[in-house]
């Protein structure tokens, strides 16, 4: 292992990795420093966004939902109107137009319950790139649907039966992979999770999302909100919609994580995946199983910047229940005819008690991450049963 002073956030994130990915790790930052910088690159990117996923996604007033409350102006920004259905895709995007700018003929990714990996699918479909989505045999199995997606979207998915068969042993097979494969071979990452410079990058073209709230906030309220209240797994929608709010002192920024699973709540600094993050340990020391209603929060894991955010304090983190979590779901579909994810329903939960403690004259705007589609199955089964 070698460390790199890169990529630091407080005392968090870095890159705990082996030299040969190190200098894999060192080529793809210093590609995505000269992107960055390269306006041609950014109008690139501006335009897929605008004219594949629709952007700019709207900044809805959910009237109802606030009425209700009898507090705050409850704002929902919609990421669930993105294509696909959720924010994941805009890092797709980005990240495919650095693989293509770099030369790059494969794409490898991870994917957990599989929502990223239809991200990487679509992404990499749209570009023409060979895809090869590493998932955990046991994860496969209970995401047979979202399998079949990334195949009809041309990828091949690789079962990993090594470790536990879950999320972390496919990170590792596609680490390997790049590894082996580095010459041609880009690695998409899905969160802001990871060695340097995942991280800085996730947030980067996640920020589209606090870029266009900002404005849009400031053009219907005219004044920037009292809090913006996001989910939180790996941290990559929360970090996109907090990104244009951090420097702006009196902007509450609240990350919300499942009470199953909650890694800046409770967990201690530790070394996973390759950098430094407040993460929750067993009694051995390994990263701690998790369960949490809402597949995509079941990360052991935090990004590092959310790590750093906690320990100043310009973040605040608070914890929902899976039960709270599935009342909002249902409040939310019932009051303003949106179906929302069930990460995304952690973050309205947060957003109804907030809303009832602030005056009417306060504004808290809501990543919705993602639609709801994917977790009616779900939640049908968990109100009526499984169904023969
Ligand atoms: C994957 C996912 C999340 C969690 O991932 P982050 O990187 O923390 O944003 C949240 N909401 C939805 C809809 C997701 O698909």
């Amino acid at each position: 292992m070698i460390m790199s002073e890169k990529g630091l956030f407080g005392q968090f994130g870095g890159s705990y990795v082996p030299e040969d990915l190190q200098k894999v790790l060192g080529v793809l930052a210093n590609e995505f420093e000269k992107a960055k910088n390269d306006p041609a690159f950014i109008q690139e990117f501006k335009d897929v966004l605008t004219e594949f996923v629709g952007r700019e996604n709207p900044l809805t007033y959910a009237k109802n939902l606030s009425e209700q409350q009898e507090g705050a102006r409850i704002y929902l920004k919609r990421e669930d109107l993105n294509h696909t259905g959720a924010h994941k895709i805009n890092n797709a995007i980005g990240q495919i137009l650095l693989a293509k700018r770099m030369g790059a003929k494969r794409v490898v990714a991870e994917t957990g319950a599989g929502q990223h990996g239809v991200a990487t699918a679509t992404a990499c479909a749209m570009f023409g790139m060979d895809c090869t989505i590493y998932m955990g045999k046991h994860d496969m199995k209970r995401q047979a649907l979202n399998v079949f997606r990334m195949e009809l979207l041309g990828a091949k998915v690789e079962s990993v039966a090594a470790g536990q068969g879950r999320l972390k042993d496919a990170v590792d097979a596609a680490l390997g992979d790049l590894v082996e494969n580095y010459q041609h071979t880009f690695y998409l990452l899905g969160s802001a999770v990871g060695p340097h410079p995942f991280p800085t990058m996730v947030k980067f073209f996640q920020s589209v999302i606090s870029e266009e709230s900002k404005r849009q906030i400031m053009e219907k309220e005219g004044k920037l909100p009292t809090a913006v209240v996001a989910c939180v797994g790996g941290g990559s929608n929360a970090i996109g919609a907090f990104a244009h709010y951090i420097n702006e002192e009196n902007v509450r920024i609240i990350g919300v994580e499942p009470a199953e699973a909650p890694s800046l709540t409770e967990g201690v600094p530790a070394v996973i995946h390759g950098f430094k993050c407040l993460t929750l340990l067993d009694e051995e020391g390994n990263p701690k199983p998790t369960y949490s209603i809402a597949a995509g929060l079941d990360y052991p894991g935090i990004g590092p910047e959310h790590s750093n955010l906690k320990e100043s304090g310009r973040g605040e983190y608070v914890t929902i229940t899976g039960q709270e979590a599935l009342d909002a779901f249902k409040l939310l579909s019932e009051t303003e005819g949106i179906i929302p994810a069930l990460e995304s329903a952690h973050a309205i939960a947060h957003a109804i008690k907030l809303a009832k403690e602030l005056d009417k004259d306060d504004i808290i705007i809501v990543n919705l991450s993602g639609r709801g589609d994917k977790d009616v199955q779900q939640v049908f089964e968990m109100e009526y049963g499984e169904q023969e």
